[in-house]
């Protein structure tokens, strides 16, 4: 038996990088940058006011004050967009919307609200600084500059500097095909009425939606009957796929063939059984960059089984820089048993107070309970040769769900 982070480092150790792909930028949220972003052109592309106003040559206006106001004759108008541009003479000023690019003449800006208009004539009762409500060209970014980094995940921000950098395309990592393929012979497919003694295949839709919220593509394969021949030809199937998530069967049970067919079927196995609850009976194995996780069919255990070893993988193959989930130091806020002789992983609610955040496990932690996973913000981890966490220790948490937002009071209130 092996340690969680042995086996983490046999699956990154195998892992194969992903070829790039070019997509429409619309469809780029969500996705992996495959190449470094550099701007062409500096943002914003030519200096322009910040406030609505009058482009003005700060010398003239020197000495203007509330009790002082300067008198600058009108001689034309600016908007947003406008490419002729009437030069800025001396004792002179042109009207500007914000985003109008600042004329010839010109240094600064003073806002529609320092002024009064009459006649051809703006009287002035401020002295701008030279630049003042100028954005100068390249304040945002300079020619040249590296904007984003490859590896990074694209967020919304991120799409809007490609649009600024005028990019209709995208070259982002190409999505892993993940084949999920349950086992069982009590799994009843969604739909059917269930029937004593069996259950609905819940894994698979739960791994499938894990898959997609790591980036890759998901298809399900449905279930295989715990019967060699049947689980020969579906391991084989799923076993074409970038990665192969099964669930169930590979355990210690009379019919828990998995193991046993993905031996013979030519898997290289790197591993079986790691010491840590849940999830212990995990298998992995590796061909031609081919991926093949053998997970428990514990609905908890596979779930923390792709937590801690399948999307860190994925993330890998995306060529994402940061593949671990993050960590945070948690106060239990209750004692939880734990086993004595492996690394538990303790599925907790995450609330903080003040500076402290504290973790309470949501109810049973058998490995049966999915509703100790869909409630948990974090798994905390409980090393070996500890018999529990107890109350007000603190832990490490592995953060699983970053996107419940963890604050109850207003930031505001
Ligand atoms: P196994 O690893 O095949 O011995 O299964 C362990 C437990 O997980 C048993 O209680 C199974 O009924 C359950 N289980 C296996 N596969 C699934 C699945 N696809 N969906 C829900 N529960 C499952
Ligand atoms: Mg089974």
């Amino acid at each position: 038996m092996i340690s969680i982070r042995d086996a983490l480092d046999l699956v990154l150790g195998a892992v194969v990088p992903r070829p790039a792909e070019e997509v429409a930028l619309p469809d780029a949220l969500g996705r992996v940058l495959a190449d470094d972003v550099r701007a062409a052109f500096a943002l914003p592309p030519f200096a322009n006011s910040q406030m609505d106003g009058f482009a003005v040559r700060a010398r003239d206006l020197a000495g203007a004050s509330a009790s002082r106001a300067a008198e600058l004759r009108v001689t034309g108008t600016i908007a947003a967009g406008t490419s002729e541009l009437p030069p800025v003479e001396a004792g002179c000023a042109v009207r500007i919307m914000t985003g109008g690019a600042i004329p010839p003449g010109a240094d600064a800006v003073v806002k529609v609200e320092d002024t009064e208009s009459a006649g051809g004539v703006v009287r002035i009762a401020v002295a701008p600084r030279p630049g003042e409500f100028v954005r100068p060209a390249g304040e945002d970014v300079r020619a040249g500059d590296r904007v984003l980094e490859r590896g990074r995940l694209l967020r919304a921000a991120d799409v809007g500097m490609l649009a600024a950098l005028g990019r209709p395309t995208v070259r982002v990592a190409s999505r892993p095909r993940v084949a999920v393929l349950a086992t069982g012979d009590e799994l009843v497919p969604l739909g059917e009425p269930l029937t004593p003694g069996r259950i609905y295949n819940s894994n698979a839709y739960a791994l499938a939606a894990a898959c997609r919220e790591a980036g890759a593509d998901a298809a399900v394969l449905g279930a295989a009957r715990d019967e060699r021949s049947e689980l020969t030809a579906a391991l084989r199937a799923a076993a074409s796929f970038d990665v192969a998530l099964t669930t169930g069967g590979v355990s210690v049970g009379d019919f828990d063939y998995v193991k046993d067919v993905m031996d013979e079927i030519g898997l290289e196995r790197r591993f079986w059984q790691v010491a840590q609850k849940p999830g212990k009976p995990i298998t992995f194995a590796a061909r031609d960059g081919r991926l093949f996780f053998g997970l428990p069919g514990n609905p908890v255990s596979s779930l923390v089984c792709f937590e801690l070893y399948v999307a860190p993988a994925l993330r890998r193959a995306l060529g994402m820089r940061d593949v671990f989930p993050a960590t945070v130091d948690v106060t239990l806020r209750a004692t939880v048993k734990t086993a004595r002789d492996l690394t538990e992983l303790v599925r907790c609610r995450l609330d903080r107070q003040g500076d402290t955040l504290y973790a309470t496990p949501t109810g049973t932690q058998s490995s049966g309970a999915l509703s100790s996973v869909a409630l948990a913000d974090a798994l905390v981890v409980s090393p070996p040769g500890i018999p529990e966490l107890r109350e007000g220790t603190r832990a490490k948490g592995l953060l699983t769900r970053t996107d419940r937002p963890l604050g109850s009071t207003h930031p505001f209130g």
